[in-house]
């Protein structure tokens, strides 16, 4: 109630006005005002201003009488109560009074103090009550229409009696065209996965009386047709006694976290390369084949594949030229197989097919060759002809596991056996295969233990001038004495201490121990001049290489150019910027850099030519067959040239026949190493070599002619 109620009396009947105060006083309002306007003009006139809360109208004024009166002052005043007096003649108009907007009509001479306080009490009272639920609407429309959710209600017969702006826009239904209809038609929400109506969710609302939610795949029809996945709670709405008068339904758009709900879950499943299932849906895939080939005894099959030399593409060409041929790989591997079969990526250069039916082990043979036949042929990637070779494991469901995890490990054996086995082919898993794996776990512990143990040693092989036949220096080979199995070359476990990491360490002491026997020959004959270290692409890139190299060099006092270091073609495109770092390292201390098995691996003549290279070791693969193949000549012929175009000195490994020392001599190759010469010996029998003289000291021959008969120093 206001404090100060202020009634406008428009009358010119000055009694009134003290009747007026008299009721508001005994209405209980200590201070009040009344305010008196003795004409309808004066009365308008006051109401172009606020600070009215009721207004006493007499119906007979000077300027006007009777309903027009009424009109003109509710339209100037449409939300103030007007309490109309009137004489007896006018009750025939009261009627139509309450209707143009009066509040109230009384009779001017039947009212006392006390009927006139109630009257205005109860106008003034009601007027409150209204603005305060104007403003409790206006607060709840505001609210409803600013929040993100659809907000819709209902009676309790399930006709619609509201929606905000977003139920609006989600149902297609405006307000006006929705109000009274029946909630289905505007509400029509179905599943989304039977495609069946979802029984009107009002009505569990209702008859149970309590907040239920929609299920969780619910789309809703718009009005248009079109479909809106959904989520929704429907609440019960109470009257005042308590009964349920109706249903509130809240429900938003779900269709973006939906859809990347379904995104995500596809790609926990899927290679984001080139799209196949990934490690996780094979396992499933895998493991609901094996309960299908228990329940109805069939076989299935579980093929590994590993791409041979993806890396080396990757390294020299870039990782998106890989990534192309990766997802041409896939492609071409899903024409290999039946629908029903299953091809993935596990990652990398790795896929693994599942055969989910076959009838025998052979049909598995058609299709491996199908796949390395496919997989062989030229890839057009990036403007490079590119060609690629897999090595493929198989094994078998029963005969090789009865397991998802032993079947895949067991056909990932049967693929390093493939690998081993020269690559571009398909191996079936046998238990042998099993017994080599173990092998090779031991070989690994044993070569943790090796190093402390003193297992290993080195052999040099002499490096000598093709022109003299000086030795002009040594190659450092590892070996390993290994407590049971006797003395293991470096291709029986420098592959697994690559693998596992110990290369590092290995390596480093071979590095120290090569430049310690170097030193000491140096120390004793003149005529050796150099040591030849090889070193693998781990060890390379390996942290502290450069400072073990400087302190090998240190250590013993070794001039950095009696040192030489033979890295793979392939160790060298690793990382092309990084190697060029370390070459550039090595170099400005002066250490020789060598290229080890050149032709082998992969390699850019352009890098070559950025590199500092000092040496080009022709692999031995080339020599052994240049006097008897045309195209090993051809080759051999170029790779001299090469060598000799960029200033490298050109050392050809393996030569083992005098034809092949004849041919090497007449290209003018610098250098070779070979049986013809020496086999690889044992650090003391290599220095009563070089104490003897070296090849040239059994002299007073012409080199090469007679090397047949006395140059060639035996095992
Ligand atoms: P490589 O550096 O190309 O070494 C030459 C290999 O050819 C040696 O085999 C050597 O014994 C062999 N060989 C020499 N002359 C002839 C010949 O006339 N005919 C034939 N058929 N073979 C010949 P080995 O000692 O078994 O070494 C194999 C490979 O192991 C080496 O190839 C090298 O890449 C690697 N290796 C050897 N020692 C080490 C080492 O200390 N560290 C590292 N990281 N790798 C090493
Ligand atoms: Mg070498
Ligand atoms: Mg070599």
């Amino acid at each position: 109630m206001p404090v100060r109620p202020h009634v406008l009396l428009i009358s010119p009947r000055t009694e009134l006005s003290a009747l007026a105060r008299m009721s508001l006083l005994e209405g209980g309002w200590e201070s009040f005002e009344v305010e008196g306007a003795g004409s309808l003009h004066a009365g308008l006139q006051r109401l172009t201003t606020a600070g009215v809360d009721a207004i006493l109208l007499d119906l007979v004024l000077p300027d006007s009488a009777g309903l027009p009166t009424l009109q003109r002052v509710f339209l100037a005043a449409p939300h103030i109560p007007i309490l109309v007096l009137g004489d007896d003649d006018s009750r025939a108009l009261f009627r139509t009074l309450l209707q143009a907007g009066a509040q109230d009509c009384l009779v001017r001479t039947r009212i006392n103090s006390d009927s006139l306080a109630r009257a205005l009490n109860g106008a003034i009272g009601r007027k409150i009550a209204e603005d305060a639920l104007f403003l409790e609407r206006e607060r709840a429309q505001v609210t409803l229409n600013s929040i993100g959710d659809a907000v819709l209600s209902t009676d309790v017969k399930g006709r619609i009696t509201y929606l905000n702006a977003v139920a609006e826009r989600l149902t297609g239904w405006n307000l006006a065209d929705a109000r009274g209809r029946d909630l289905r038609q505007v509400f029509n929400v179905i599943s989304a996965v039977t495609r069946a109506v979802v029984t009107d969710p009002i009505l569990g609302a209702i008859a149970h009386d309590h907040v239920i939610a929609l299920s969780a795949d619910s789309v809703l029809i718009q009005r248009s047709g079109a479909e809106v996945p959904i989520e929704d709670s429907v609440a019960p709405i109470h009257g005042r006694g308590g009964d349920v008068s109706g249903a509130v339904i809240v429900f938003h758009d779900v269709s973006e976290s939906r859809s990347i709900k379904q995104r995500m879950a596809y790609l926990a499943q899927h290679d984001f390369l080139t799209d196949l299932p990934n490690r996780v849906l094979l396992n499933e895939r895998l493991q609901h084949a094996l309960d299908l080939g228990k329940r109805h005894q069939r076989r299935l099959a579980v093929m590994f594949l590993d791409l041979d030399h993806l890396k080396h593409i990757n390294d020299s060409l870039g990782h998106s030229v890989g990534d192309q041929l990766l997802t041409e790989v896939a492609r071409r591997l899903l024409a290999c197989v039946r629908g029903s079969d299953t091809v993935s990526r596990q990652g990398g250069d790795e896929f693994v097919v599942l055969l989910s039916e076959i009838e025998q082990p052979s049909d598995v043979v058609a299709v491996a060759e199908k796949i390395r036949t496919a997989l062989a042929g030229v890839y057009d990637v990036a403007d490079h002809a590119l060609y690629l070779t897999a090595s493929i494991g198989v094994s078998i469901y029963p005969e090789d596991g009865d397991t998802a995890e032993l079947l895949t490990r067991n056909a990932d054996t049967a693929m390093y056996q493939a690998k081993a086995d020269g690559r571009d082919t398909h191996r079936f898993f046998s238990v042998e295969m099993n017994l080599r794996a173990t092998e090779r776990q031991s070989v690994e512990e044993g070569l943790r233990q090796a190093l402390a143990r003193q297992e290993f040693f080195l052999q040099f092989q002499p490096k000598v001038d093709l022109g003299s036949g000086c030795i002009t220096g040594a190659e450092a080979l590892i070996r390993w004495r290994h407590p049971e199995r006797g003395v293991l070359l470096p291709s029986q476990f420098i592959p697994i201490a690559e693998d596992c990491g110990l290369i590092v360490q290995i390596g480093a002491w071979v590095l120290e121990t090569a430049c310690r026997q170097a030193r000491d020959w140096m120390q004793a004959a003149s005529s050796f001049t150099q040591i030849s270290i090889n070193i693998s692409a781990h060890e390379f890139v390996s942290k502290g290489f450069y400072e073990r190299v400087c302190q090998a060099l240190g250590d013993n006092q070794l001039p950095a150019g009696c040192v030489e270091l033979e890295l793979t073609e392939t160790a060298l495109m690793r990382d092309a910027d990084g190697t060029v770092r370390m070459l550039g390292a090595l170099h400005a201390l002066g250490v020789r850099l060598a290229v080890d098995d050149f032709g082998t691996g992969y390699s850019s003549l352009s890098y070559l030519k950025r590199f500092p290279i000092t040496t080009l070791k022709i692999d031995q693969s080339f020599v052994r067959d240049v006097t008897i193949d045309e195209d090993d000549a051809n080759i051999v012929t170029a790779m001299v040239a090469i060598g000799h175009s960029l200033r490298q000195q050109v050392v050809a490994e393996g030569i083992e026949q005098l034809a092949q020392l004849a041919f090497l001599q007449s290209l003018q190759c610098q250098e070779g190493q070979g049986f013809l010469f020496s086999q690889p010996l044992d650090a003391d029998r290599f220095g009563s070599l070089l104490a003897e003289g070296g090849l040239c000291a059994v002299t007073g021959i012409t080199w090469p002619a007679s090397l047949a008969t006395v140059g060639r120093i035996p095992a």
